[in-house]
């Protein structure tokens, strides 16, 4: 069983700017697989942008165009349970053997894999055997290599041997379509002002837009409600401040250190330049802001701090926007990006 998932195919995964290299490169992989220079191809982007999608697509066109190579979509997840167990019971070595007779190995979401050294040390001699005989490996994850934590260096280095290709967060255009996509799929109209609408407000991933529209249609027809701008404008207020709560520390750095132009190992270093400290304090205070993470863990996570130093930090700036207007302006820009 290739356990792939048929109704995410190449069709239904609508193209813009944001996706283009990594679609292409897929569309590449299933036309050749372990043909291309892109072996391994790694699929990297935030949560909901469409990387399990794509890594499906890719396998179901490789099974539609090359029905005799065996595929497998698994996710690292469970890679990993059946891994151990197979310990457990005695029978790595079949393990191993199994993954070794597959043309098309799928991993999904491998930043799994971080810390755990068994796995990730199976998984290594796995994936050389793999690509020394030709055999096509796409990975996805919700980093670029350059950012997995915990993920030996041998197995980053084989990772960048290939292409990786960024899923990025989709324009309005790609946005509008997306939306219009689903619609069509569901046999539901909506007036362009409103599309537009909900393509405009919704900016997070496209998971929350599919689960925005799915909102207002639903509650639309319990209301028995015309879908009007004003029905969204009422049901993605709602919808967006959910998302808001989510607002995770590590979305948090992302965001602050992007801005900075740092890279999240420096936003929680120990380096007291002026603007790597001020990118530090800042994180510090939206996570104190926008999650519900204790001081102390809010310190531990933005660089093993305690939790006087948040204290301070959010204290300082505090400060700092009453005093300076260049710090003001950066704080309010990430802001507004934390709040998109
Ligand atoms: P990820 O694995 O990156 O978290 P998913 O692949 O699960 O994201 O995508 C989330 C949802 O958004 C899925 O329902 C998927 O079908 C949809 N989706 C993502 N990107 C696209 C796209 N380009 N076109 C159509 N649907 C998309
Ligand atoms: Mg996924």
């Amino acid at each position: 069983e290739s356990q792939l998932n048929s109704n995410y195919s190449f069709d239904n995964f609508l193209e813009g700017e944001s996706n283009r290299l990594a679609r292409s490169a897929g569309m590449a992989v299933a036309n050749k697989p372990g043909g291309t220079a892109f072996n391994p191809l790694l699929i990297y982007g935030g949560v909901g942008l469409g990387k399990t999608h794509l890594a499906h697509a890719i396998g179901v066109e490789i099974k539609d165009k090359h029905p005799e190579k065996t595929v497998l979509y698994i996710s690292a997840e469970v890679f990993t349970q059946q891994y151990v167990d197979s310990v457990r019971k005695q029978t790595r070595n079949d393990f191993i053997y199994f993954y070794q007779l597959i043309d098309v190995l799928i991993v999904d979401d491998i930043q799994f894999l971080s810390g755990k050294s068994g796995t990730q040390d199976v998984f290594f001699h796995i994936f050389n055997y793999l690509h020394q005989n030709g055999k096509q490996v796409i990975l996805t994850s919700d980093k670029a290599p350059v950012d997995m934590q915990d993920i030996e260096q041998r197995l980053l280095s084989r990772f960048k041997w290939g292409l990786s290709a960024e899923i990025m967060h989709p324009d309005f255009e790609t946005r509008v379509n997306i939306v219009k996509n689903i619609l069509y799929r569901d046999g539901v109209e909506m007036s362009n002002d409103v599309i537009e609408y909900v393509a405009k407000h919704v900016k997070t991933n496209v998971r929350e837009l599919e689960g925005a529209i799915i909102s207002l249609i639903a509650q639309s027809s319990f209301n028995k409600k015309e879908i009007t701008v004003d029905l969204a404008k009422n049901v993605i207020e709602k919808f967006v401040k959910n998302i808001r709560k989510d607002i995770s520390i590590d979305y948090i750095q992302k965001i602050v250190s992007d801005y900075f132009e740092l890279d999240i190992e420096t936003l929680c270093s120990k380096s007291r330049k002026r603007n790597i400290v001020q990118a530090r304090q800042l994180a510090m205070f939206f996570a104190k802001k926008y999650t519900k993470s204790s001081l102390a863990n809010i310190g531990s996570q933005i660089g093993d701090r305690d939790h006087a130093t948040v204290l301070h930090a959010c204290k300082t700036v505090d400060n700092l926007l009453e005093t300076d207007k260049e710090f003001k302006a950066h704080f309010e820009d990430i802001n507004k990006k934390l709040s998109m």
